[in-house]
């Protein structure tokens, strides 16, 4: 198995297309600006069935961009984590031959993506990690030289920074340097389906997220999000696509599903307090009720 501490440094060499300054591994990412905050605004307005009946859907899903979220084990505990990593903690992690499976599926399908993020929970934290970084640099000198790899981290405490500095110079590190203060987060528990304003929403629009991010592949399988992945989790509907979706699968379905009860959607005001909403209760209610049945074996 390719890890990136094995591969021969011949390979590495020949693939150091994109080596990144030293300050852009150490600056800070935030997922809170102004901007971001702006268009949202638009978007709760814009995503209203009378608008999109006239303009159409604002957001098509990336064909270009993806993310995959390895591990749901973390070492912080955010309020509002939009994978629920606090909310409902759990040692999962991807099994690597799903990580080997959607790089055979995208060779075949012909895909060449233009960035693919590993993120999580800490994606550090994931027990291959280096073997899942050395499949997918080797993926990118095969099949797909114009590649950007990014590790999404907290970079938070010693193991995670020990992984970080020993990754190769080629691949990127958005580093957020979360701490255990609590930062302004979307509310992500507050459901749209538990409010009024978004009662003439048109959810099958999604968010800036899907353009943005990309395609999300999670444990539970692929999604418009990787949000919505992390949301399944929790609710269990196993509604992810079992394979690599096509280039023609815009995925409306699952958007029709998962953004109704995304805090992400539309427009919300950042907080630090866990702000949850009656479908959320419920769905973490139910969520315990199972990991008690399934036993502990299977959560941290
Ligand atoms: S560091 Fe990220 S994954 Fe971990 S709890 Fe915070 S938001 Fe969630
Ligand atoms: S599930 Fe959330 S993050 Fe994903 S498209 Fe819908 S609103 Fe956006």
């Amino acid at each position: 198995m390719a890890s990136f501490d094995r591969m021969p440094s011949g390979a590495i060499q020949d693939c150091k297309r994109r080596v990144r300054a030293p300050s852009a591994r150490t600056a800070i990412h935030r997922n809170i600006t102004l901007k971001r905050l702006l268009l949202d605004f638009g978007h709760a307005i814009r995503c209203q069935r009378p608008l999109v009946r006239i303009l159409g859907r604002p957001f098509v899903r990336s064909r270009r961009w993806v993310e995959i979220d390895i591990t749901y084990r973390c070492n912080l505990r955010c309020l509002n984590c939009n994978r629920s990593c606090t909310q409902a903690p759990a040692a999962i992690d991807m099994p690597v031959a799903q990580v080997e499976a959607f790089l055979a599926d995208s060779v075949s399908a012909g895909m060449q993506w233009r960035r693919i993020r590993l993120l999580g929970g800490e994606p550090t934290l994931h027990p291959d990690f280096k073997s899942i970084v050395g499949l997918l640099d080797r993926y990118r000198c095969d099949h797909d030289p114009g590649l950007r790899i990014v590790i999404c981290t907290n970079g938070r405490g010693r193991r995670v920074r020990e992984m970080l500095s020993a990754l190769p110079p080629q691949i990127i590190i958005k580093n957020t340097h979360k701490t255990d203060r609590q930062r302004l987060f979307r509310p992500f528990n507050n459901a749209p389906i538990d409010g009024r304003r978004y009662r003439l929403a048109d959810f099958g629009c999604g968010c800036r997220i899907i353009q943005d991010c990309g395609l999300g592949l999670t444990p539970q399988g692929y999604y418009p999000c990787a949000i919505a992945g992390g949301i399944d989790r929790i609710f269990g509907f196993g509604l992810g696509r079992r394979s690599l979706p096509s280039v023609e699968d815009d995925m409306i379905d699952l958007l029709e599903r998962f953004c109704p009860l995304c805090g992400q959607f539309g427009f919300s005001w950042p907080t630090r307090q866990l702000r949850m909403s009656p479908v959320w209760e419920r769905g973490y209610a139910r969520y315990y009720r199972c990991q008690s049945r399934t036993g502990p074996s299977l959560f941290a």
